[in-house]
């Protein structure tokens, strides 16, 4: 019996067909710190997580029988690699499951904030009717930056495409693309863009890419989206932007502290925030629970 610890909820339907397999005893046990992990991981051979359960190096080094961590997603940021390659754990992930439920949500906040339907939705729940102060722009003709072409980031550009913007994007690789995209330098796309949307990774490199001196380089009124990692953006340096009207307005899904303890920015009028919830559509948790179950297969059952 291979003994598995779902720590974070996984698509019912993936449950269910990992449930159904006789080798595997699944457990599920969300919800735990660090110290109820350190307790509980000896048991498992591998473990299964989202984003919010935490696989670091203690919990590594508490773990006497585990083979395989499996990040049903993508960002790696919440595992300790290296202490995992150390103890020859094997880590897999998810990449391409959620990337079209990430970039939807990028055009819906992109959409919120361009037409302030945050402050329109609170207005009318209030009971008022505040139809002259809520005007907006539209994103039809406007220049949408991102960085970082990937996956996600390529999906964004074709819906933009579709909406009429025209797309530059600036990446640390050279990308290949089909697309009408203008891949530019990193200066070149704080300069032009009217909306920035950032598809990074969270690493020693991209933390605080946007700061004090990157806002100052963008065009007076610039929006910025980030669904992709809180700490890619230094959230200080764009409540100033925003306080100083260097940015007009910020969607974020993501935050430097999840959940977050200081609201001083998500209270600011012109943010509208969600909770983390790019990858949070039902297909895109299919797919990942999906593959998850095909990781096993293929690690159980391959040879
Ligand atoms: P990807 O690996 O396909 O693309 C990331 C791109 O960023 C790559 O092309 C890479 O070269 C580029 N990059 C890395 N460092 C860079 C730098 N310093 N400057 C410019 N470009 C750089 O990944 P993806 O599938 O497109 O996902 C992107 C990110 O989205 C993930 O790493 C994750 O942090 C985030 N994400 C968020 C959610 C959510 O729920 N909001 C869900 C999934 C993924």
């Amino acid at each position: 019996m291979t003994k598995i610890l779902l720590a974070d909820p996984l698509d019912k339907e993936a449950l269910e067909e990992l449930k159904s397999i006789p080798v595997f005893e699944v457990t599920l046990k969300t919800g735990m710190d660090e110290a109820e992990l350190v307790k509980t991981i000896p048991d498992y051979e591998v473990i299964v997580v989202r984003s919010a359960t935490k696989v670091t190096r203690k919990v590594i080094e508490a773990a006497t029988n585990l083979k395989l961590i499996i990040r049903a997603g993508i960002g790696l940021d919440n595992i300790d690699v290296e202490a995992a390659k150390e103890k020859q754990i094997e880590v897999a992930n998810t990449p391409a499951a959620t990337s079209i439920s990430v970039a939807e949500l990028t055009l819906g906040l992109m959409i919120a904030v361009a037409r302030n339907l945050g402050r329109a939705y609170q207005s009318m729940k209030e009971h008022k009717w505040e139809k002259k102060v809520l005007s907006g722009t539209e994103l039809y003709g406007k220049i949408l930056g991102i960085i970082g072409f990937g996956r996600i980031g390529q999906e964004v550009a074709k819906r933009a495409l579709a909406l009429g913007m025209k797309v530059i994007a600036y990446d640390i690789i050279e990308v290949k693309t089909d697309l009408p995209v203008d891949l530019v330098s990193f200066d070149d796309l704080l300069k032009q863009a009217d909306i920035i949307t950032l598809h990074v990774p969270l690493t020693k490199e991209t933390k605080y890419l946007l700061s004090k001196p990157q806002f100052e380089k963008m065009k007076k009124g610039v929006i910025i989206v980030n669904a992709a990692r809180g700490g890619v953006v230094e959230e200080k340096a764009l409540l100033e932007a925003l306080n100083s009207g260097q940015v007009r307005a910020a969607a974020l899904d993501v935050f430097e502290k999840e959940p977050p303890v200081d609201f001083s920015l998500i209270d600011h009028p012109n943010v509208f925030a969600t909770p983390h919830i790019g990858a949070a559509a039902e297909e895109g948790q299919r797919r990942a629970g999906m593959e998850v179950v095909k990781i096993l297969k293929q690690k159980y059952f391959s040879s």
